[in-house]
């Protein structure tokens, strides 16, 4: 039978066990696809201790690519033996065999990896829906300053090159000096080093005083107030990830106070809902790609036996870039 990563309780890495999971035929609507690589996101450890929670027993795992094996009743797009990728709601990648719904699915230029393609679509995907449609009132504008914070993580590197392909000034924030410079190398205009420096008032000096348009923050607890504080009035914060913990309880006339601030928290799975939205966001992302705009940064592999250790790395902030599952 093939394996997974299951875990049956909420736990640290040594939840994750290496099991044997029968995967049966595809129903209406569904595929099954053999993985030559998983993605490793930061909401899979969210998953993994519970804070995002799912039923038990589950297979973690939410990004993946690989080649259509069946295909179920109803399925127009997908043929067996196309390679495809896929960024999933429910979770379940992180295994050799899986089926899964359709809409998800989309088919894999042949110029893009197994591996790239694995690593690319959750967090590619992402980028897309930020930086093209989580923009301020009035949009973005080439030379516009906005921050992004954990720009040399997966998602950040993707986000550094994409924001400099669309002539914005991305001023990213970082965990080291190395991690700072590989931010730079990959577009962001700007870098900080926020365990180092006071990256409200670094933001303050890159931008003459006046604060970014949008600030990208993935970090949550630890960075939320500073994010506030890093917009110019008008500005828009956009909170989607909690890396350090979730944010906490704030007062809503905290952003009356700051300068008339906007909000918003989306999620991937929003913009994903449909296929034919999945499909328009990956053309876009296939495309930043295929023309070189963006490199998909694969920065660490694992065989799939050894996810606890991906997972490890991952939390312990020792990782840069994308890390992928070798099944
Ligand atoms: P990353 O590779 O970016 O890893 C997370 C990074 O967060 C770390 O490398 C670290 O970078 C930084 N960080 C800051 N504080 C902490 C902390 N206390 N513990 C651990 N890490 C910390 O992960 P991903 O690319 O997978 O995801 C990036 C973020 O985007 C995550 O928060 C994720 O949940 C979010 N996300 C949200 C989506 C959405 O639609 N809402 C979809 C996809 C991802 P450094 O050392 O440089 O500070």
């Amino acid at each position: 039978m093939p394996l997974a990563i299951q875990i049956q309780q909420f736990g640290g890495p040594e939840v994750l066990q290496c099991v044997e999971v029968a995967v049966g035929a595809p129903g209406p609507g569904e595929v099954r696809i053999r993985h030559h690589a998983c993605g490793v996101n930061f909401i899979d450890i969210y998953q993994r201790i519970g804070l995002y929670a799912n039923p038990l027993p589950m297979v973690l795992g939410m990004e993946g690519a690989g080649v259509v094996e069946a295909v179920g009743e109803g399925v127009a797009h997908l043929r067996v033996g196309d390679r495809v990728a896929y960024a999933s709601q429910p979770p379940g990648a992180y295994a050799e065999v899986r089926v899964m719904p359709a809409k998800c699915v989309v088919r894999l230029p042949q110029s893009i990896s197994f591996e790239q393609g694995a690593a690319m679509m959750l967090k590619g995907l992402t980028v897309q829906y930020l930086l093209r449609k989580t923009q301020p009132q009035g949009g973005l504008q080439p030379g516009d300053f906005v921050l992004f914070h954990a720009a040399a993580g997966g998602v950040g590197l993707i986000a550094c090159q994409w924001a400099k392909a669309m002539g914005l000034q991305l001023i990213g924030t970082a965990g080291s000096d190395e991690k700072c410079e590989l931010a730079r190398q990959h577009g962001a205009a700007h870098v900080i080093n926020y365990r180092r420096e006071n990256f409200v008032e670094r933001v303050k000096e890159i931008t003459g005083g006046r604060g970014v348009k949008v600030v990208y923050d993935s970090v949550g607890k630890d960075t939320w107030d500073g994010s506030l504080d890093s917009l110019q009035p008008f500005g828009l914060m956009v909170s989607f990830g909690n890396a350090s913990g979730p944010v906490p309880p704030f007062s809503v006339s905290t952003l009356a106070a700051k300068g008339s601030l906007y909000v918003t928290r989306p999620t991937i799975f929003t913009h994903i809902a449909t296929r034919e939205a999945t499909q328009a966001m990956a053309d876009d992302l296939f495309s930043m790609v295929t023309s070189g705009q963006v490199r998909i940064p694969v920065g660490h592999r694992y065989p799939l036996r050894d996810a606890a250790q991906a997972h490890r790395d991952l939390e312990s902030r020792a990782t840069t870039g994308c890390s992928v599952l070798l099944p």
